[in-house]
């Protein structure tokens, strides 16, 4: 049974992609602070299902500190580390910068810089849409130029991209960085937009929209997403930058009517500026993510979006 290790798989995108590898037979070690960015009791709740496999073991514990990790790498040994952990949310990053530099890039480093010192030959790191900034040309693809990171939170996780450039031509340790589009479904971190309208529409209270509503994301489902994760377990080799979206982009405005209509309620919403560092649109080019780990996202967004709502019900 190969062992990996998901950083951050106590999170939202980390614990569905722990149960994926739990069911396809792979032995899955999870390293996670349960920082307390939103309530760690959900996190916890997360978890439920790995934590009565056999093959799951938790480490609680963070990725910045050297004995830490290294503790964790001697329970290996590791074929795979995805890492996911991080400092998420490009708002809280312009209030503090600092702390994301600290976990998104020395976390960063101490997880490569293991993955040397145990002889771990690959990596899926988590990076973000967020590194194309205010790119004008849409889609955006894996080519285009991404120097203009335009909040702290992107800039961290350019970083994150060169860095493991770097390992991967010093060490020879094969990376695909996964740029991820918005992601939601299950278990969304609960400050994300489509998390925090359907919360606040389910209970007649009122939304806050940013700019004119006109703002577009291109949505991606957590079941697709987990797919590409396990597509890029299985295909990893070299260094790839990969773009993870749906290829399709949704306003502000046209996200709460869809809400709306699958909820049965009318929002009220409260409109406020437009928000520094939030990018003006995402928009995924996906076919480098077809091609080479034959990516191809199933899920529609009305049907993303009404099994996201039914689960919000069910959920206290
Ligand atoms: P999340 O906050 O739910 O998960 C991140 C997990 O990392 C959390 O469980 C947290 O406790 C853990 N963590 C944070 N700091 C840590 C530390 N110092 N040591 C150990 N664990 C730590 O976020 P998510 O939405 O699941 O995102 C997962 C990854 O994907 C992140 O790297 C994020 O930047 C990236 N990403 C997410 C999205 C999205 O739409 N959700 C989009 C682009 C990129």
């Amino acid at each position: 049974m190969s062992g990996v290790l998901v950083t951050g798989g106590a999170g939202f995108i980390g614990s569905h992609t722990c149960e994926r590898l739990l069911s396809e037979g792979y032995g899955v070690t999870c390293l996670d602070n349960f920082d307390p960015f939103y309530d760690p009791s959900i996190k916890r709740k997360n978890l439920e299902r790995s934590l009565a496999h056999r093959a799951f073991t938790l480490i609680e514990g963070d990725i910045t500190d050297p004995g830490t990790i290294r503790s964790t790498f001697e329970r290996g040994p590791f074929d795979v580390v995805i890492h996911l952990a991080a400092k998420a949310g490009v708002r809280p990053s312009i209030q503090f910068p600092l702390e994301y530099q600290r976990v998104n890039v020395l976390g960063t480093a101490q997880v490569f810089e293991a993955c040397r010192t145990f002889g771990v030959k690959k990596v899926i790191l988590a990076s973000s849409s967020s590194v194309y900034g205010n790119n004008t040309k849409v889609p955006y693809a894996e080519t285009d130029n991404v120097d203009r990171a335009i909040s702290p939170y992107a800039a961290t996780k350019k970083a994150c991209e060169v860095l493991a450039y770097t390992y991967y031509h010093l060490c020879g340790i094969a990376t695909f960085c996964l740029r991820f589009f918005t992601v939601y479904g299950p278990r969304q971190r609960p400050e994300m937009a489509i998390h925090s309208f359907s919360k606040h529409i389910l209970r007649g209270q009122p939304i806050v929209l940013y700019g004119d509503g006109g703002s577009c994301r291109d949505y991606t489902y957590i079941g697709d997403t987990v797919d590409a994760v396990m597509a890029a377990v299985r295909n990893v080799s070299g260094y790839e930058i990969i773009n993870v979206g749906r290829s399709e982009t949704v306003s502000l405005v046209e996200l709460v009517h869809l809400l709306e209509g699958i909820i049965g309620r009318e929002s009220i919403i409260q409109w406020q500026p437009f928000q520094a560092g939030d990018v003006e649109m995402t928009y995924a080019d996906i076919e480098k993510a077809r091609s080479l780990i034959g990516y191809s996202p199933k899920t529609s967004l009305k049907e993303g979006l009404e099994i996201f709502v039914n689960w919000l019900r069910r959920t206290p």
